[in-house]
């Protein structure tokens, strides 16, 4: 109890009862004034003024009783969850998430964790309202403690008309933001802002080309999923579209399942394939039994990889990408493009550094292969 709730007590103790005023007690300090007190003893019981304020009272302290139990209650259902690692904020309705803008950093509540490789999962937000979030942008995601931000690629693109933000992001074992987003638990509240362009991707943008060539590395899918999923939707223009998707492992082939879906329901307008560093060493992994595959996402992932692989194995080159592409650049051609998009050393060896003016000239595959600049766009990763 602090000092001035004590002598406030103290002082009310000398004063046997406040509500019944008598000019022989000693006026406790905290009491209302002389006059409410004439005012109060001038109502007498069973008289009607006296009646509506005491049932104006007893609402009062009904109203604050219930808002103290449930202010209690959710402070324990927010510890206790807290301690469970499964809680989403009750009074997220009253301040939790609004709307992403890049005007200001906002806490976006954290709603669910996907897991889908041992590095990587999905992270989903909850928006006030939909949003639209234009192809191609990305969002930075602040680390508060040490004041890191990381862009990231929202993929929430099939789910547009929903409230809600998703974020592939990998973990690195070095890297500051993505151990800090692997770390996070459900309902905790992150910082981001954003959306900002990274490619002008409208749908008219888009329709300027006949044919887009895409080469994606591990999370690098995230810049080229809306490209798809928009020219795919088009029903105005038949964009020709190629992928190749190249990762470590077949299990970090992200999305593959919605792709080979996509590939196959539009195979007049979309081409994917795939190459993996190297083939899983299958004698190291005992084949899971038949009733146990779908017990986990991990056994699923090693039941894929015991299938034959029919994609390509090793680096990105020139064999992979032969009458896949766009054909390379002729002069002044603006009806085709070519997107990169991963880690760094893979843009680097593809299409070469992306250099001071983040388009440098082409080289790398692409740039043996005689792809000019004007034709290629390398996204940062
Ligand atoms: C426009 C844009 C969109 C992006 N979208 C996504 C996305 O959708 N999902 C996603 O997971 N990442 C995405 N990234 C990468 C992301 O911004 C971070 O760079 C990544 O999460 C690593 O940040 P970190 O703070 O954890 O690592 P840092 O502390 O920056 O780096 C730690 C270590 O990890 C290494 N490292 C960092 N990034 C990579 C990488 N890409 N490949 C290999 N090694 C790396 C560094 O060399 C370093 O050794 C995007 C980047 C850009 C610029």
């Amino acid at each position: 109890m602090l000092p001035f709730q004590r002598s406030i007590l103290a002082n009310c103790r000398r004063t046997p009862s406040l509500w019944t005023h008598s000019s022989t007690h000693t006026p406790c300090t905290s009491s209302p004034s002389p006059n409410l007190i004439r005012q109060y003893s001038s109502s007498t019981k069973g008289h009607p003024a006296y009646d509506s304020r005491q049932q104006a009272i007893r609402r009062t302290n009904r109203i604050m009783v219930g808002a103290a139990a449930a202010v209690g209650f959710g402070t324990y259902y927010l510890q206790s969850s807290q301690q469970q690692g499964n809680l989403i904020n009750p009074f997220s309705f009253l301040f939790g998430s609004s709307n992403l803008t890049n005007d200001r950093w906002t806490k976006l509540q954290l709603t669910k964790i996907t897991p889908v490789s041992d590095s990587t999962s999905i992270f989903e937000f909850r928006l006030n309202k939909p949003m639209t979030i234009p192809i191609c942008s990305a969002v930075y995601v602040k680390d508060d403690e040490i004041q890191a931000m990381r862009a990231y690629t929202p993929v929430h693109y099939s789910l547009r008309d929903q409230p809600v933000l998703q974020l592939l992001v990998k973990r690195y074992s070095e890297g500051q933001v993505s151990r800090f987003m692997h770390s996070a638990r459900v309902g905790q509240q992150i910082e981001m802002r954003g959306p900002v362009m990274i490619w002008p991707a409208s749908r008219p943008e888009l329709e300027a080309y006949d044919e887009i060539g895409m080469i994606a590395g591990g999370t690098g899918i995230t810049a080229v999923l809306p490209v798809i999923h928009s020219v795919l939707t088009n029903g105005a223009k038949k964009t020709k579209l190629s992928l190749l998707f190249a990762a470590q492992t077949p299990e970090e082939l992200y999305f593959k399942d919605e792709l080979d879906q996509l590939a196959g329901s539009h195979s007049d307008q979309f081409k994917v394939t795939y190459t993996i560093d190297r083939l899983p060493d299958l004698s190291k992994t005992p084949a899971p039994a038949p009733s146990q595959a779908a017990s986990s996402r991990k056994q699923q992932a090693v039941a894929k990889e015991v299938q034959p692989w029919k994609g390509h194995v090793g680096y990105v080159n020139q064999a992979m990408l032969e009458g896949m592409l766009p054909a390379a650049a002729k002069t002044n051609d603006t009806k085709s493009i070519i997107l990169v998009c991963g880690p760094e050393s893979m843009v680097k060896h593809v299409a070469g550094g992306r250099g001071v003016t983040g388009q440098d000239p082409v080289r790398g595959v692409l740039g043996a292969m005689g792809y000019k600049k004007e034709q290629v766009f390398r996204f940062p990763n």
